[in-house]
């Protein structure tokens, strides 16, 4: 969604004391008597899919696409480190085949609820004469210690992945595991100070998460992790192995910020998911990418000029 719009929405916005923390991060924080946004009651974010954008569901079929709905949700969640408690799920089918496809989108997310313990406490379900659309909304609790957020980086952190980047067209944006309990772990190191969730690509989550900390990023471009399917992308798009990791979007994969002086004790991978230092947060706004051939402006969407 356009950024004036999101801009135009949030001023428009009643502030609200229990409202922590509105529109403008991965999760709003609401409720708590303490003003400190760690000590809020709840983590709630919500997400909508549509068949022909998100899913193409006479490709991958209902289930799929209910399972990605409650993933993205989750992810999200993940990357405040907080824990799911409960999901709001609404649907609006088309006319034909209408039960059998309500019946595998619940089979989708009950997939995801069931590992992760999630409940699902209400929806909505109509029938009309367009495509699948699902929305979800998820309730999270904060985790003890305080939520991670967008705005917590300073000049001089390290940027740190998860994961490998690029390519998730070819099947990961369907089955990837959102990353709860990586952040659950990694969140008992205190070593995070900002984190989001990869979604529109590193490029454009990397430059939302320095807008929010009032700073710039520099990405050492020989450091970015790329998958296999970036590189197998590649072979046929036109487009660099690093420019589909650096651009392609629904990894969902952690960004984060790490201050430096507890780099030493981030361990180099969690539940067999690797950490990578791909840069660093700098005084300079912006983006920026850093290889042999110096420092350069970096497109958000990730094009490389050589
Ligand atoms: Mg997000």
């Amino acid at each position: 969604m356009e950024h004036s719009f999101i801009a135009w929405v949030k001023q428009r916005a009643a502030r609200l004391p229990k409202v922590k923390l509105g529109i403008g991060d991965d999760c709003a924080l609401i409720g708590g008597e303490s003003m400190d946004l760690g000590q809020s009651d709840l983590v709630i974010t919500t997400d909508s899919l549509c068949d022909g954008t998100h899913f193409i569901l006479t490709e991958c079929g209902a289930q799929a696409a209910g399972r990605k709905l409650m993933a993205v949700n989750l992810s999200d969640l993940a990357s405040m480190a907080a824990a799911p408690l409960s999901i709001f799920l609404s649907l609006c089918l088309p006319r034909e085949n209408a039960g059998d496809i309500a019946a595998g989108v619940f089979e989708g997310v009950y997939e995801l609820a069931d590992k992760y313990r999630v409940a699902i406490s209400g929806g909505d379900t109509n029938v009309w004469n367009g495509p699948l659309v699902i929305h979800m909304t998820a309730l999270g609790k904060v985790a003890t210690g305080g939520s991670w957020l967008r705005s917590g980086a300073s000049p001089g952190d390290a940027i740190v992945v998860t994961g490998k980047l690029g390519g998730s067209i070819l099947g990961k944006h369907l089955a990837f595991e959102p990353r709860l309990e990586l952040a659950t772990e990694l969140h008992r190191f205190g070593a995070v100070s900002a984190a989001t969730d990869i979604s529109d690509g590193l490029g454009i989550d990397l430059l939302n998460m320095t807008v929010a900390s009032k700073c710039g990023a520099e990405v050492w471009l020989d450091q970015v992790p790329i998958s296999d399917e970036a590189q197998q992308l590649s072979k046929t798009s036109g487009r660099s192995p690093l420019e589909h990791a650096l651009g392609d979007g629904e990894d969902f994969e952690l960004l984060l910020a790490v201050p430096q002086e507890k780099l030493a004790s981030l361990p180099r991978e969690i539940l067999g998911v690797p950490l990578t230092r791909i840069g660093t947060f700098v005084t300079r706004t912006g983006l920026w990418s850093k290889d042999k051939t110096g420092v350069k402006q970096l497109a958000p969407k990730g094009y490389v000029h050589g």
